[in-house]
Formats: C-alpha cells, sequence, structure tokens
C-alpha cells in the first residue's frame, strides 16, 4: 500500500467528475479513516481557482449526512491545495512538482508516492501522460499510480491506439483504468457468491441454468444534453464496459486465489470464448415521446442530430461457447427512459423432472445492483396449512433489512480508490481485457454506423422497451411465472 504521505493530483480538478464523484470519494475515505489523516489532495486544471474556491466547490457537493461527516470536513478541506496550470505545457507540472517535493521533503519522505486521477476529456490523456512522465514522476525510489477514466477508444483501433501511446509511459503496473461497476458493492460481491456456496457452484453450468439477462434501465433521457450520447449510443455507453465486466465475473472459471492477476487472467480467458455479437440476435431501440406525451423522444432533444439513428436501447444475444456455458443463452440489455432505473442480474434454472408435479416454476436468482441491493432466489413451496398446492416464493438477503443503516457500504469510487492506494488491481481493466472487449463488440457497432442499418425501431419514454422485447427474452429460454403466481412482499398465499 502506499504510505502516510502520498500526494493525491486530481487533474480536471474544476470539472464535473472531480466534483461529483472524485472529491466526495476521497472524503468519503477520509471520514471513515481510510485515507492517512496527512496526505496531500493537489486540484490541477486550467480554470485560475484560488485554493479557498477550490475549497468551497468541493464542500458544495459533500453529502454530509451526520455529525461525523460535519466533524471531518474542516480537516478534509485543510489537505487540499489547487494548481492551475495548461496541460501541454511545462510550467504547470513544475509547478505541481514543486509543490510535492516540498510536502515531501517537510515530511522526510524517502520514497515518494504519488497518485495521478485523470478526470479529464481522453483527447488530453496522452499529453498529460506525457507530461507527468518528464516533469512530475517521483524521483527514483517512488513509485506513481495513475487512474484513467473511460472512454478507454471509441473502438477496436482506437483503443488500440491509445494504449500505444501510453505504453511507453506507465507501466500496467502503474496504470488504474477505472470501470467503476466494478466498485459496487454487489459486483465485488459476485465472486464470494459463486464460488463461496456449494449450492450455486455446483448448479453453475449448462446442465442447470437455462438462461442468463443483465438488465441495465434508466427511467430518464438525454434530457437536453445528449449531444455527447449522440456519438457514442448505448452499447458504448455501458455494454462494452459495465455489463460486459459483470458477465464476466459471472461467467469466468474458478481463479486460483483472489489475486488479482488471477482473476483477471480468468476474465480474459472466458471473453475469447464468446461467440462473434450477431446483428440477428439483437433488439436495437430509439425512445420517442412517452404514451400521454408529456416526455420528450430521443429526437426532440435540440443537442442531437435531428436523424439520428443512434440505439438508447439493446438487447443482445450473447453466446459462451465452452465447455460450462455451451447452449445458454444470454441477453444483455440497457436502455434509457424506460419505466424504471434498476440494475440487475438473472439466472433462470431448467426446470425439474416432471411426474410428481404437473406444472412447477423455476428457480430464478435475481442479484440487484442497484439500487437496494438484494440477492433473492425464488424457489417452489408448499402453500403452508391444509393446501398440498406448490407455490412460488423466495429466500431474500435484502440488504437494507440484513444489515443496519450505519454499516458503511463504500461508494464504487471510493472503494476504487482505495484499491488502487493499496495496490489492489483486482477490480480495474487490464490492457488485454480491453481489447478482447472491444474487439467484440466493434464489428456490431460497425454495423449499427452503417447505411445498412435502418432506424432503429421506437419505444414509448417510460415503457420496458421495444415492443418485441417479451418475445426476444423467450426466445432466449427466458420463461416468464405465471402470471401473478409470484408476489412480493409476501401476501396470504391464495
Ligand atoms: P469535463 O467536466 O468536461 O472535463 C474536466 C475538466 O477538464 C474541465 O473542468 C476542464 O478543466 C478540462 N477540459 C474540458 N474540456 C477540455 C478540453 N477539450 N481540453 C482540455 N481540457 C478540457 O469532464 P468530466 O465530466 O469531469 O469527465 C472527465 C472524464 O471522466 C471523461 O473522460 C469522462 O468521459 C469520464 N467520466 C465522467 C463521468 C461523469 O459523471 N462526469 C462519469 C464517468 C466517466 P479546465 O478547463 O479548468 O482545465
Ligand atoms: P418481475 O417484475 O416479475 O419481472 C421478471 C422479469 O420479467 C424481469 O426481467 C422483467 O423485466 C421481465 N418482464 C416482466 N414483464 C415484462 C414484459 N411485459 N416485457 C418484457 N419483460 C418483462 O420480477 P420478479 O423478480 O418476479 O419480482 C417482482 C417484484 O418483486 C419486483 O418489483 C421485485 O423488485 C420485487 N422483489 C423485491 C425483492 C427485494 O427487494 N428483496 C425480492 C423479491 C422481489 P423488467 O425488469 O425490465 O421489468
Amino acid at each position: 500500500a502506499f504510505g502516510d504521505h502520498t500526494s493525491i493530483v486530481v487533474f480536471g480538478a474544476s470539472g464535473d467528475l472531480a466534483k461529483k464523484k472524485t472529491f466526495p470519494a476521497l472524503f468519503g475515505l477520509y471520514r471513515e479513516g481510510q485515507l492517512p489523516a496527512n496526505v496531500n489532495i493537489i486540484g490541477y486544471a486550467r480554470s485560475k481557482l484560488s485554493t479557498e474556491e477550490i475549497r468551497e466547490r468541493i464542500v458544495d457537493n459533500l453529502k454530509l449526512k451526520n455529525d461525523k461527516a460535519k466533524a471531518k470536513v474542516d480537516g478534509f478541506l485543510k489537505l487540499i491545495s489547487y494548481v492551475s496550470g495548461p496541460y501541454d505545457q511545462p510550467e504547470g507540472f513544475q509547478k505541481l512538482n514543486e509543490a510535492m517535493n516540498e510536502y515531501e521533503s517537510k515530511n522526510q519522505v524517502s520514497k515518494p508516492e504519488r497518485l495521478f486521477y485523470l478526470a479529464l476529456p481522453p483527447s488530453v490523456f496522452t499529453t498529460v501522460g506525457s507530461n507527468i512522465k518528464t516533469y512530475a514522476y517521483p524521483p527514483k525510489e517512488g513509485r506513481l499510480r495513475i487512474i484513467v477514466e473511460k472512454p478507454f477508444g471509441h473502438d477496436l483501433e482506437s483503443s488500440r491506439k491509445l494504449q500505444e501511446d501510453l505504453a511507453p509511459l506507465f507501466t500496467e503496473e502503474e496504470l488504474y483504468r477505472i470501470d467503476h461497476y466494478l466498485g459496487k458493492e454487489m459486483v465485488k460481491n459476485l465472486l464470494v457468491l459463486r464460488f463461496g456456496n456449494e449450492f450455486l457452484n455446483a448448479a453453475w453450468n449448462n446442465k442447470h441454468i437455462s438462461s442468463i439477462q443483465i438488465s441495465f434501465k434508466e427511467a430518464f433521457g438525454t434530457e437536453g444534453r445528449g449531444g455527447y450520447f449522440d456519438e457514442i449510443g448505448i452499447i458504448r455507453d455501458v455494454m462494452q464496459n459495465h455489463i460486459l465486466q459483470v458477465l464476466t465475473l459471472l461467467t469466468m472459471e474458478r481463479p486460483t486465489s483472489f489475486d488479482p492477476e488471477a482473476i483477471r487472467d480468468e476474465k480474459v480467458k472466458v471473453l475469447k470464448a464468446f461467440s462473434e455479437l450477431s446483428k440477428d440476435d439483437v433488439l436495437l431501440g430509439q425512445y420517442t415521446k412517452s404514451e400521454d406525451g408529456s416526455k420528450p423522444g430521443y429526437l426532440d432533444d435540440e443537442t442531437v442530430k435531428n436523424d439520428s439513428k443512434c440505439v438508447t436501447y439493446a438487447a443482445i444475444g450473447v453466446q459462451i461457447h465452452n465447455e460450462r456455458w455451451d447452449g445458454v443463452p444470454i441477453v444483455l440489455r440497457a436502455g434509457k427512459a424506460l419505466d424504471e432505473s434498476k440494475v440487475e442480474i438473472r439466472i433462470q434454472f431448467k426446470p425439474v423432472a416432471k411426474g410428481m408435479f404437473k406444472e412447477i416454476q423455476r428457480n430464478e436468482l435475481v442479484i440487484r445492483i442497484q439500487p437496494d441491493e438484494a440477492v433473492y432466489m425464488k424457489i417452489n413451496s408448499k402453500i403452508p396449512g391444509i393446501s398440498t398446492e406448490t407455490s412460488l416464493t423466495d429466500l431474500d438477503l435484502t440488504y437494507s433489512k440484513r444489515y443496519s443503516e450505519d454499516f458503511w457500504i463504500p461508494e464504487a469510487y471510493e472503494a476504487l480508490i482505495r484499491d488502487c492506494y493499496l495496490g489492489n488491481h483486482s477490480n480495474f481493466v487490464r490492457d488485454d481485457e480491453l481489447d478482447v472487449s472491444w474487439a467484440l463488440f466493434t464489428p456490431l457497432l460497425n454495423y449499427i454506423e452503417s447505411d445498412d442499418f435502418p432506424k432503429p425501431e421506437g419505444y414509448a419514454y417510460g415503457s420496458k422497451g421495444p415492443k418485441g422485447l417479451r418475445q426476444f427474452l423467450e426466445k432466449h429460454n427466458y420463461a416468464f411465472s405465471q402470471e401473478g403466481s409470484y408476489q412480493w412482499p409476501l401476501t396470504t398465499p391464495n
């Protein structure tokens, strides 16, 4: 781990991500005693801000829920200073270096440790990386870690170019590519759920599982800020990265240990067993006005092109051709402007043998990543009392019921910055992993962006997505439970 006298530099400190995520996460770690009390935090950006001004901006975005948090604010703000400078000229980096040198010599640090967080647009990653390397690299015996943010490229080619540009500057050991989904509590729990429970572990294959779904739903559209989204679409925004990361953790083989490289080796291995995504096995959509007309359609957003074919909803069939998964249909789906916001995994099991039962439903394991983390397994059980009939009920682990409110579950960014501080790469994306993930999605993206692609199908804002969704899921082996047969929360069984 990095020691008590580390410098943490946040590049792009004036920006949105720094304000909303990076500084609040640093505060959360400080509040919980997970950052050394004397750490040196420096914001860097071109904007001319005084130390006072940057501190004010930061404090405005901190969630101060309780007295403990309020009591820690002043101490935290005192750790923060600010350096203004350009990204493409030496002078700011030299100033930054002096500030770090001063801190290190004041604290008699013999092996300087410096953590750089690039909360910057990707267009300046390489320039900034190169200036860090030349002007702000820790002196000998020191160590550097650098966190970079998505997007890591736009397709396979641009992603490779970015890797090639960064590779001469930093070793893979020094680079931490953040995918904040890997910092989410329930995602971090996946390996424990899978490999720490024999009853799941034993059934985790094509002999017992009939279908897998990962769904990412947002209840809002681009809301007048679609300019950025229009260039990338839902597949690049959340599928090639977040959802695919979740799927690899769900389907990889058992790593030999929790060692980061052991885990990442297995992730890459399973990714290589994925078959090419077929343009004939997708459901693509773009949202239109809500049924009551109160919510705008995607094309009503003035920041997007009038005739945009941008995909705001995608359901994609995936197949993994290895011994464990051959024959199990997997559906990844993600969309904007849907009926609710939630991210969850559904694993549906095969039906039990008939004979004893005429009609019996399937077991289904649901892992809700957000909101309201929960793991529940739908099981068949006899209706209590004199009835001999079966009903579908559940084994339910709902975090808010099981764990007290005081239980600190770190936010994704808190968890990941802490991991980086500790030097743990498990929850960051490795270069080869990134490469395979882009190789998987690029042909489909090329098709969607070609003239051959017709307009995506419309679906109303606030609906479940394109009309064919139910059929698409059924085609991929998802069996809907019989109407009204499963109720939650528990009611008196009928
Ligand atoms: P941002 O606010 O647009 O940019 C951060 C800072 O970079 C700005 O305050 C600005 O600072 C500087 N900057 C902006 N455009 C620039 C340009 N063309 N050339 C040079 N400097 C420029 O971006 P952000 O939303 O914080 O996101 C930063 C990175 O995180 C991006 O790669 C983004 O994709 C990624 N990301 C963001 C979020 C989020 O919630 N915002 C979530 C996930 C990933 P100065 O002008 O003061 O130098
Ligand atoms: P459900 O709402 O019955 O949905 C089951 C699956 O079918 C979901 O993937 C759903 O997709 C899909 N679906 C339903 N109608 C569809 C349609 N017309 N077209 C396409 N797909 C459709 O989910 P459930 O697991 O049986 O749970 C029922 C309710 O109980 C949920 O609200 C759940 O959150 C709640 N519950 C909560 C807990 C807990 O908090 N611990 C435990 C158990 C149950 P969508 O997700 O896209 O709708």
